[in-house]
């Protein structure tokens, strides 16, 4: 044999042995559950106080059939005097570019979508179900309880996590009238509920089911 094999052949030897030993030894290490920092929202009269976490998991719009994965934004609602998660619709210009990159045979050949903002969305699943809640025209609707009657909380230039100061948001506690005041985590992490809400395309809550 060529030195050159029987080298070859060593090292294939000893990655044999060494590969199923790191592997185990990453294991844990991805097993261990994620965890981000958060926000707390606070109502300076009534003691009323919510997490960011409140848009943690995955929302999903149904149609029956298929389901598609859609963003969400922290909001106050109105109706449920809550600090709670609001729909976050997709650009229609976006949806309307992914389906014609979709239907492009030269894309489609070399499933090269872009790696764009309609990139994205043209490999997201059930594009369909985005569009159909697009052309509903509906407006944005609380995730607790389906109320337009909602507005999204203003989003913190710096970031907001870690370490920021309490603050105030400039805007009341429906129903109570106190200032709402948010402030960062400073540190403390929490692991969100691995949770997939399912919705009907008009923002109903259809039921939900563990993990994502
Ligand atoms: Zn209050
Ligand atoms: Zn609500």
């Amino acid at each position: 044999m060529a030195p050159d094999a029987e080298a070859g052949r060593r090292s294939a030897n000893h990655l044999e042995i060494k590969y199923p030993r790191e592997c185990s030894l990453d294991a844990p290490a991805r097993r261990k559950k994620m965890s981000v920092s958060y926000e707390t929202i606070e109502c300076e009269r009534c003691g009323y106080a919510e997490t960011s976490l409140v848009t943690a998991g995955k929302f999903v719009w149904s149609d029956g059939s298929e389901e598609y994965w859609f963003s969400r934004q922290l909001a106050v609602c109105k109706n449920c005097e809550c600090v709670v998660a609001m729909e976050a619709f997709p650009e229609p210009a976006v949806l309307d570019e992914a389906r014609k990159r979709l239907g492009s045979y030269w894309r489609k050949l070399t499933r090269n979508y872009g790696v764009d903002d309609v990139g994205m969305m043209a490999r997201s699943k059930g594009l369909a179900v985005a569009e159909k809640v697009i052309a509903l025209q509906r407006k944005p609707v609380c995730l607790s309880c389906g109320s337009a009657n909602v507005a999204p909380l203003v989003t913190l230039d710096d970031g907001g996590s870690d370490d920021t100061p309490i603050r105030s948001l400039g805007i009341q506690h429906p129903g109570c009238g106190g200032m709402l005041t948010i402030y960062g985590s400073g540190g403390d992490r929490a692991a969100p509920l691995e949770v997939t809400r399912i919705y009907d395309l008009h923002g109903k809550q259809i039921g939900t089911r563990p993990g994502w």
